[in-house]
Protein backbone atom coordinates (compact mmCIF):
# COMPACT_ATOMS: atom_id res chain seq x y z
CA UNK A 1 0.00 0.00 0.00
CA UNK A 2 1.05 3.30 -0.69
CA UNK A 3 0.79 5.99 1.70
CA UNK A 4 0.62 8.33 -1.06
CA UNK A 5 -2.44 7.17 -2.43
CA UNK A 6 -5.55 9.18 -2.50
CA UNK A 7 -7.46 7.87 0.03
CA UNK A 8 -4.21 9.03 2.59
CA UNK A 9 -4.59 12.36 0.75
CA UNK A 10 -6.71 14.36 3.09
CA UNK A 11 -6.05 13.06 6.75
CA UNK A 12 -2.10 13.62 5.42
CA UNK A 13 -3.06 17.16 4.20
CA UNK A 14 -5.27 17.65 7.82
CA UNK A 15 -2.44 16.43 10.09
CA UNK A 16 0.13 18.69 7.92
CA UNK A 17 -1.79 21.49 8.62
CA UNK A 18 -2.28 21.09 12.14
CA UNK A 19 0.88 20.00 13.69
CA UNK A 20 3.36 22.82 14.55
CA UNK A 21 5.75 22.49 12.00
CA UNK A 22 8.80 22.44 14.70
CA UNK A 23 7.35 19.23 15.94
CA UNK A 24 7.44 17.71 12.25
CA UNK A 25 11.08 18.96 11.43
CA UNK A 26 12.09 17.71 14.78
CA UNK A 27 10.84 14.24 14.37
CA UNK A 28 11.35 14.53 10.33
CA UNK A 29 15.40 14.53 11.73
CA UNK A 30 16.99 15.82 8.61
CA UNK A 31 19.85 18.36 8.62
CA UNK A 32 19.43 19.32 4.88
CA UNK A 33 16.33 19.79 2.63
CA UNK A 34 15.70 20.16 -0.90
CA UNK A 35 13.53 22.08 -2.26
CA UNK A 36 13.30 22.05 -6.03
CA UNK A 37 11.33 24.44 -8.41
CA UNK A 38 11.52 25.06 -12.39
CA UNK A 39 9.76 28.73 -12.81
CA UNK A 40 8.32 31.58 -10.85
CA UNK A 41 5.68 33.66 -12.93
CA UNK A 42 3.14 36.39 -12.78
CA UNK A 43 1.92 35.47 -16.28
CA UNK A 44 0.75 32.47 -18.16
CA UNK A 45 4.02 30.56 -19.15
CA UNK A 46 1.93 28.65 -22.54
CA UNK A 47 4.80 26.29 -22.84
CA UNK A 48 5.01 25.03 -19.17
CA UNK A 49 1.04 25.66 -17.52
CA UNK A 50 -0.20 22.56 -19.22
CA UNK A 51 2.89 20.28 -17.00
CA UNK A 52 3.26 21.49 -13.95
CA UNK A 53 1.88 24.49 -11.39
CA UNK A 54 3.27 27.81 -12.17
CA UNK A 55 3.84 29.81 -8.49
CA UNK A 56 3.33 33.39 -8.40
CA UNK A 57 5.85 35.85 -7.24
CA UNK A 58 3.81 36.73 -3.75
CA UNK A 59 3.54 32.96 -3.56
CA UNK A 60 7.32 31.86 -4.61
CA UNK A 61 8.31 34.93 -1.89
CA UNK A 62 6.12 33.06 0.95
CA UNK A 63 8.35 30.07 0.59
CA UNK A 64 11.46 31.56 1.08
CA UNK A 65 10.54 33.62 3.58
CA UNK A 66 9.15 30.19 5.66
CA UNK A 67 12.32 28.13 4.62
CA UNK A 68 14.76 31.28 5.77
CA UNK A 69 12.64 31.10 9.20
CA UNK A 70 12.90 27.16 9.58
CA UNK A 71 16.14 26.69 7.83
CA UNK A 72 19.94 28.14 6.81
CA UNK A 73 20.19 28.40 3.50
CA UNK A 74 23.44 26.58 2.53
CA UNK A 75 25.72 26.78 -1.05
CA UNK A 76 26.53 23.77 -3.11
CA UNK A 77 30.16 24.52 -1.93
CA UNK A 78 28.43 23.66 1.77
CA UNK A 79 26.72 20.74 0.94
CA UNK A 80 29.56 18.95 -0.44
CA UNK A 81 31.75 20.28 2.40
CA UNK A 82 29.22 18.70 4.66
CA UNK A 83 28.70 15.68 3.27
CA UNK A 84 32.94 15.18 2.97
CA UNK A 85 32.81 15.98 7.12
CA UNK A 86 34.14 19.28 6.63
CA UNK A 87 31.45 21.28 7.59
CA UNK A 88 29.14 20.94 10.74
CA UNK A 89 25.86 22.35 10.11
CA UNK A 90 24.11 23.87 12.91
CA UNK A 91 20.82 24.41 12.30
CA UNK A 92 18.79 22.10 9.51
CA UNK A 93 19.84 23.50 6.57
CA UNK A 94 18.03 24.01 3.13
CA UNK A 95 19.72 23.85 -0.83
CA UNK A 96 17.33 25.53 -3.36
CA UNK A 97 17.60 24.79 -6.64
CA UNK A 98 16.03 25.27 -10.33
CA UNK A 99 15.89 22.78 -13.34
CA UNK A 100 15.59 23.20 -17.36
CA UNK A 101 17.50 27.25 -17.17
CA UNK A 102 14.15 28.79 -18.08
CA UNK A 103 14.36 32.54 -18.33
CA UNK A 104 12.25 33.21 -15.55
CA UNK A 105 15.45 32.20 -12.84
CA UNK A 106 16.90 35.77 -14.36
CA UNK A 107 13.95 37.82 -14.12
CA UNK A 108 12.37 36.49 -11.11
CA UNK A 109 13.78 33.94 -9.48
CA UNK A 110 17.92 35.45 -8.79
CA UNK A 111 16.62 38.81 -7.66
CA UNK A 112 14.30 37.39 -5.15
CA UNK A 113 17.07 35.11 -4.26
CA UNK A 114 19.66 37.99 -4.06
CA UNK A 115 17.94 39.88 -1.92
CA UNK A 116 17.03 37.48 0.63
CA UNK A 117 21.29 36.20 0.61
CA UNK A 118 19.91 32.88 -0.76
CA UNK A 119 22.40 30.70 -2.44
CA UNK A 120 20.79 27.83 -5.44
CA UNK A 121 21.83 25.87 -8.22
CA UNK A 122 20.35 26.18 -11.72
CA UNK A 123 20.11 22.76 -13.76
CA UNK A 124 20.31 23.61 -17.45
CA UNK A 125 20.43 21.16 -20.77
CA UNK A 126 22.78 22.15 -22.86
CA UNK A 127 20.36 21.78 -25.97
CA UNK A 128 17.99 24.45 -25.31
CA UNK A 129 20.62 27.25 -23.67
CA UNK A 130 20.76 29.79 -26.33
CA UNK A 131 17.27 29.02 -27.05
CA UNK A 132 18.10 26.71 -29.72
CA UNK A 133 15.85 23.66 -29.64
CA UNK A 134 12.57 23.83 -27.54
CA UNK A 135 12.01 20.79 -25.13
CA UNK A 136 9.64 17.96 -26.52
CA UNK A 137 7.29 18.24 -22.99
CA UNK A 138 7.43 22.26 -23.89
CA UNK A 139 6.48 21.84 -27.39
CA UNK A 140 3.37 19.07 -25.61
CA UNK A 141 2.35 22.08 -23.50
CA UNK A 142 2.77 25.21 -26.06
CA UNK A 143 0.21 22.71 -28.38
CA UNK A 144 -2.22 21.89 -25.53
CA UNK A 145 -2.29 26.07 -24.58
CA UNK A 146 -2.83 26.36 -28.27
CA UNK A 147 -5.64 24.09 -29.43
CA UNK A 148 -7.35 24.78 -25.61
CA UNK A 149 -7.44 28.40 -26.57
CA UNK A 150 -8.59 28.11 -30.08
CA UNK A 151 -5.68 30.33 -30.97
CA UNK A 152 -4.92 27.87 -33.89
CA UNK A 153 -7.07 25.83 -36.35
CA UNK A 154 -6.10 22.38 -35.75
CA UNK A 155 -8.70 20.90 -38.30
CA UNK A 156 -6.53 20.32 -41.01
CA UNK A 157 -4.13 18.71 -38.49
CA UNK A 158 -7.16 16.04 -37.59
CA UNK A 159 -7.65 16.05 -41.68
CA UNK A 160 -3.63 15.18 -42.23
CA UNK A 161 -2.90 13.37 -39.30
CA UNK A 162 -5.96 11.49 -38.84
CA UNK A 163 -5.63 12.21 -34.89
CA UNK A 164 -9.23 13.03 -33.07
CA UNK A 165 -10.52 16.02 -31.69
CA UNK A 166 -11.51 14.86 -28.45
CA UNK A 167 -8.17 12.53 -28.60
CA UNK A 168 -5.99 15.70 -28.74
CA UNK A 169 -5.20 16.66 -25.67
CA UNK A 170 -4.55 12.81 -24.34
CA UNK A 171 -2.50 12.22 -27.38
CA UNK A 172 -0.18 14.98 -27.11
CA UNK A 173 0.13 14.80 -23.93
CA UNK A 174 1.73 11.17 -23.76
CA UNK A 175 4.26 11.67 -26.26
CA UNK A 176 7.14 10.20 -25.14
CA UNK A 177 11.08 11.26 -25.83
CA UNK A 178 11.47 8.77 -28.48
CA UNK A 179 8.61 9.82 -31.07
CA UNK A 180 8.84 13.55 -30.30
CA UNK A 181 8.56 13.99 -33.84
CA UNK A 182 4.83 13.73 -33.55
CA UNK A 183 4.88 17.17 -32.03
CA UNK A 184 6.67 18.65 -34.69
CA UNK A 185 4.64 16.79 -37.52
CA UNK A 186 1.59 18.21 -35.21
CA UNK A 187 2.46 21.75 -35.66
CA UNK A 188 4.00 21.73 -38.84
CA UNK A 189 0.26 20.51 -40.28
CA UNK A 190 -1.46 22.97 -38.54
CA UNK A 191 1.28 25.96 -39.56
CA UNK A 192 2.47 26.63 -36.18
CA UNK A 193 6.55 26.84 -35.98
CA UNK A 194 8.49 26.21 -33.15
CA UNK A 195 11.40 28.26 -34.40
CA UNK A 196 9.37 31.14 -34.53
CA UNK A 197 8.24 30.99 -30.71
CA UNK A 198 11.50 30.40 -29.65
CA UNK A 199 12.70 33.40 -31.42
CA UNK A 200 10.12 35.27 -29.79
CA UNK A 201 9.49 34.40 -26.51
CA UNK A 202 13.04 33.07 -25.61
CA UNK A 203 11.90 30.71 -22.93
CA UNK A 204 15.60 30.06 -21.94
CA UNK A 205 18.67 31.63 -20.73
CA UNK A 206 21.22 32.33 -22.96
CA UNK A 207 24.68 31.76 -22.64
CA UNK A 208 25.52 35.81 -21.53
CA UNK A 209 22.90 35.48 -18.91
CA UNK A 210 24.11 32.03 -17.13
CA UNK A 211 27.63 33.77 -16.96
CA UNK A 212 26.14 36.56 -15.29
CA UNK A 213 24.33 33.82 -12.68
CA UNK A 214 27.44 32.31 -11.86
CA UNK A 215 28.88 35.26 -11.66
CA UNK A 216 26.30 36.62 -8.91
CA UNK A 217 27.14 33.21 -6.74
CA UNK A 218 24.70 31.02 -8.35
CA UNK A 219 25.88 28.02 -9.05
CA UNK A 220 25.62 25.91 -12.89
CA UNK A 221 25.00 22.34 -13.07
CA UNK A 222 23.78 19.29 -15.90
CA UNK A 223 20.53 18.10 -16.53
CA UNK A 224 21.08 16.04 -19.43
CA UNK A 225 21.42 17.36 -23.17
CA UNK A 226 17.80 17.48 -24.11
CA UNK A 227 15.98 15.92 -21.45
CA UNK A 228 15.26 12.64 -22.35
CA UNK A 229 13.08 9.77 -19.35
CA UNK A 230 16.01 8.02 -18.28
CA UNK A 231 13.89 5.19 -17.71
CA UNK A 232 13.34 4.97 -21.15
CA UNK A 233 17.49 5.03 -22.06
CA UNK A 234 19.61 2.44 -22.78
CA UNK A 235 22.51 2.56 -20.22
CA UNK A 236 25.07 3.67 -23.39
CA UNK A 237 22.78 6.60 -23.79
CA UNK A 238 22.38 7.33 -20.58
CA UNK A 239 26.24 7.74 -19.94
CA UNK A 240 26.08 9.68 -23.15
CA UNK A 241 23.69 12.00 -21.78
CA UNK A 242 24.49 12.92 -18.69
CA UNK A 243 28.67 13.20 -19.95
CA UNK A 244 27.32 14.88 -22.68
CA UNK A 245 26.07 17.55 -20.65
CA UNK A 246 28.71 17.76 -17.47
CA UNK A 247 31.52 18.25 -20.18
CA UNK A 248 29.65 21.46 -22.06
CA UNK A 249 28.62 22.71 -18.51
CA UNK A 250 32.73 22.89 -17.86
CA UNK A 251 34.04 23.47 -21.52
CA UNK A 252 31.67 27.00 -21.04
CA UNK A 253 33.22 27.55 -18.28
CA UNK A 254 29.53 27.72 -16.65
CA UNK A 255 31.00 25.37 -13.37
CA UNK A 256 34.40 23.67 -12.71
CA UNK A 257 32.38 21.39 -10.10
CA UNK A 258 30.73 18.48 -11.93
CA UNK A 259 26.85 18.24 -10.80
CA UNK A 260 24.12 16.41 -12.17
CA UNK A 261 20.32 17.06 -12.14
CA UNK A 262 17.99 14.16 -13.32
CA UNK A 263 15.45 15.08 -16.20
CA UNK A 264 11.98 14.58 -14.87
CA UNK A 265 13.28 11.33 -12.44
CA UNK A 266 15.84 8.70 -11.55
CA UNK A 267 13.11 6.53 -11.02
CA UNK A 268 14.41 2.92 -12.72
CA UNK A 269 18.07 4.26 -13.54
CA UNK A 270 20.39 1.38 -12.02
CA UNK A 271 23.57 1.76 -9.65
CA UNK A 272 26.23 0.94 -13.06
CA UNK A 273 25.16 4.48 -14.31
CA UNK A 274 25.72 5.50 -10.77
CA UNK A 275 29.15 3.74 -10.71
CA UNK A 276 29.74 5.14 -13.96
CA UNK A 277 29.00 8.69 -12.76
CA UNK A 278 30.92 8.64 -9.71
CA UNK A 279 33.84 6.31 -10.98
CA UNK A 280 34.56 7.08 -14.54
CA UNK A 281 33.31 10.75 -14.71
CA UNK A 282 34.34 11.78 -11.24
CA UNK A 283 30.52 13.65 -11.07
CA UNK A 284 30.75 15.90 -7.45
CA UNK A 285 27.11 15.52 -6.86
CA UNK A 286 23.77 14.50 -8.32
CA UNK A 287 19.77 14.81 -7.61
CA UNK A 288 16.94 13.41 -8.11
CA UNK A 289 13.07 14.37 -7.27
CA UNK A 290 11.66 11.73 -5.05
CA UNK A 291 11.19 13.63 -1.76
CA UNK A 292 12.91 13.25 1.66
CA UNK A 293 14.97 9.77 0.85
CA UNK A 294 18.12 8.04 1.43
CA UNK A 295 20.64 6.73 -1.20
CA UNK A 296 23.45 4.25 -1.11
CA UNK A 297 25.09 6.73 -3.58
CA UNK A 298 26.43 9.24 -0.69
CA UNK A 299 26.52 12.09 -2.93
CA UNK A 300 23.15 11.42 -4.76
CA UNK A 301 20.71 13.71 -3.08
CA UNK A 302 16.77 13.48 -3.03
CA UNK A 303 15.01 16.55 -3.94
CA UNK A 304 11.43 17.85 -2.35
CA UNK A 305 9.45 19.03 -5.73
CA UNK A 306 7.34 22.06 -4.81
CA UNK A 307 4.85 22.27 -7.94
CA UNK A 308 3.01 19.48 -7.87
CA UNK A 309 0.27 22.15 -6.16
CA UNK A 310 0.04 25.24 -5.58
CA UNK A 311 0.40 24.55 -1.84
CA UNK A 312 2.23 26.76 0.39
CA UNK A 313 6.17 25.38 1.08
CA UNK A 314 4.60 24.59 4.45
CA UNK A 315 2.81 22.54 3.57
CA UNK A 316 4.52 20.73 1.08
CA UNK A 317 7.55 20.26 3.24
CA UNK A 318 5.44 19.33 6.18
CA UNK A 319 3.68 16.98 4.23
CA UNK A 320 6.87 15.44 3.18
CA UNK A 321 8.28 15.02 6.64
CA UNK A 322 4.76 13.17 7.53
CA UNK A 323 5.44 10.27 4.57
CA UNK A 324 9.25 10.17 5.92
CA UNK A 325 7.77 9.80 9.20
CA UNK A 326 5.19 7.36 8.71
CA UNK A 327 7.77 5.07 6.17
CA UNK A 328 10.49 5.09 8.84
CA UNK A 329 9.46 1.72 10.43
CA UNK A 330 8.81 0.09 7.17
CA UNK A 331 12.54 1.06 6.10
CA UNK A 332 10.78 2.77 2.92
CA UNK A 333 13.20 5.74 3.24
CA UNK A 334 16.14 4.30 1.51
CA UNK A 335 16.83 3.58 -1.78
CA UNK A 336 18.39 0.26 -3.07
CA UNK A 337 19.62 0.76 -6.50
CA UNK A 338 20.29 -2.48 -8.38
ZN1 LIG B 1 13.80 19.21 -16.03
Amino acid sequence: MNIKDNLFIPVLNTWASFTPFSVLKKLGGQKVIFPTYHLVSNQEVPHVGNLYKIRSEKLFCEDLEFMLRHFNPISIDDLLKWRNGQLNLNKPSFFLSFDDGLREVKEVIAPNLIKRGIPAAFFINPAFVDNRELMFRNKASLLIDLFKKRKINFQRTFERTGVKEGQFIQMVKSVKYRERDILDQLALASEFSFSDYLKEKKPYLDSEEIMQLKHQGFHIGAHSMDHPLYEELTLEEQVAQTSESIDSIISKDFSSLKTFAFPFTDHGVSAALFNQMYENMRVDCSFGVAGIKHENFKFHFQRIPMEKSLDSARHIIAAEYIYYILKSPLGKNHINRK
